[in-house]
């Protein structure tokens, strides 16, 4: 996450702020502050992801699918098509991160599995959908 993406989730906790100030009122017996600070958590669990594809940002690469390095060390690799080619540094397993999937490449560069992006979508947590490996 680079300061551009970490200040626009930051505007949209301020503006769940905002709103959740006027809708304080109508909850009497919770404390305003913890209203406020609920509407800026969702306004940003809600409405991030759709902020990340408008900007074009990519999420946090998935752990590498072959060996599950956690150090999440990708080399890119120059790409025609959507998203971006990454190979991992450690056991040089190929896959296309792309907005909201990760395609798994095997050693003949045909697609051997797909990774989806789970909700909350700016976090980066990735699943195996169908399972493979
Ligand atoms: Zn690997």
């Amino acid at each position: 996450m680079n300061l551009v993406q970490f200040l626009s989730l930051l505007g949209l906790f301020a503006a769940g702020l905002a709103i959740g100030c006027p809708l304080a009122r109508f909850v009497p017996f919770l404390p305003i502050a913890l209203i406020e600070l609920a509407c800026g958590f969702v306004a940003v669990l809600f409405f991030g992801s759709a902020v990340y594809r408008r900007c074009g940002w990519m999420p946090r690469a998935p752990r590498c699918p072959k060996c599950g390095s956690a150090d999440r060390a990708y080399s890119v690799i120059p790409h025609q098509a959507d998203g971006f080619m990454l190979e991992c540094q450690k056991c040089k397993q190929v896959l296309v991160l792309q907005s909201e999937v990760a395609v798994v490449l095997g050693d003949d560069g045909q697609e051997v599995g797909r990774l989806r992006l789970r909700w909350p979508k700016i976090v980066g947590w990735w699943t195996a959908n169908p399972p493979f490996k």
